[in-house]
């Protein structure tokens, strides 16, 4: 499911009772799935793929709250977030994990005029959504787990949890703390070494996502492409590692780290204190060894 690992943890509550509740948290989980998979030719997210310009789709609350957002984060970031990006996640070879060529500036700059999340139309009183131009398609593969965490974390408190984590990839939500101790530790993996730790992050409530250059990425002579692309330029962003945010909920936390990963340190964690966020971004240096950048009192919840 979402192309990735999924795990809830219950601490609290007794066997049986913690059975059902997982179910229901993993139901919700797939339901996200099945609405917004782009690999899914019978999601949401498929259906606005395949309408023509000025149709109207009209789609579920979900896969609408989670337009609407990545919208807001699009204006928020000046379009370094943009989920109409999918033509171009392909075209570097990250959907059916096939390494291409390397695409030409023309090629680029051709796909780059047939994307923009401004050509995607967003109607809330119907939930209606419909696109301007034709090459436009939707990727929510840098939001939607946080959504789904989101909704789980929802059918988990509703089911009476009171202590759990979800972790969808990496991404986790948190409810209330853990058995042990007053914070939950989430560990930040070196991206030049990823079996290894670079430290661990005390996180006392809400949600936590990392985007790291490690998780899926491309050599081409000698360089390495990451998943994430720069919509300003078309290109796999270069220079950072990866980037971990902590966020009241999972969606901003998954929307984020993706964003931070394009805007860089500095105007980044501008965008990450605007929206009550905390970021760790991990990056790449001359003499091999990460440096690591803390938004402001972050260090003091991390331990190397
Ligand atoms: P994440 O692992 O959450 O950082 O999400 C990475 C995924 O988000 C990629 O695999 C793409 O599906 C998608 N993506 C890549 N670049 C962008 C971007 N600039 N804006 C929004 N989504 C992106
Ligand atoms: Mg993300």
């Amino acid at each position: 499911m979402m192309g990735t690992l999924n795990e809830i943890e219950i601490f609290d509550l007794k066997k049986q009772v913690a059975q059902k509740a997982v179910e229901k948290g993993f139901d919700a989980m797939q339901r996200v799935d099945d609405l917004m998979s782009h690999y899914k030719e019978s999601s949401e997210v498929s259906r606005i793929k395949n309408s023509v310009p000025l149709e109207t789709v009209r789609v579920s609350q979900d896969t609408f709250n989670v337009l609407k957002r990545s919208e807001e984060i699009a204006q928020l970031s000046d379009g370094a977030f943009d989920v109409t990006i999918g033509p171009l996640v392909k075209r570097w070879g990250f959907y059916d994990k096939e390494q291409k060529p390397l695409p030409t500036r023309q090629e680029i700059n051709r796909m780059r005029r047939g994307m923009g999340y401004v050509h995607l139309f967003l109607r809330p009183k119907n939930r209606e959504v419909s696109k301007r131009i034709p090459t436009l398609e939707v990727d929510l593969g840098g939001i939607a787990k946080g959504y789904a965490i989101d909704l789980a974390v929802k059918a988990l408190k509703q089911a009476g949890v009171v202590s759990a984590t979800v972790n969808s990839g990496g991404n986790i939500g948190f409810i209330g703390n853990p058995v042990k101790g007053e914070a939950w530790e989430v560990g930040v993996i070196d991206p030049l070494n990823p079996s290894e730790l670079l430290g661990v992050l005390n996180i006392k409530e809400g949600a936590v996502a990392t985007s790291g250059n490690y998780e899926n990425y491309h050599e081409i002579e000698g360089k390495r492409y990451s998943h994430i692309i720069d919509p300003r330029t078309g290109w796999p962003v270069q220079g950072v590692l990866s980037v971990t945010v902590i966020a009241a909920n999972a969606m901003d936390a998954d929307a984020l780290s993706t964003t931070l990963f394009v805007l860089g340190p500095k105007q980044g964690l501008v965008l990450a204190e605007k929206l009550n966020a905390k970021a760790l971004f991990v990056l790449e240096t001359e003499n091999g060894k990460p440096e690591l950048v803390f938004s402001k009192g972050l260090e003091t919840q991390f331990k190397p």
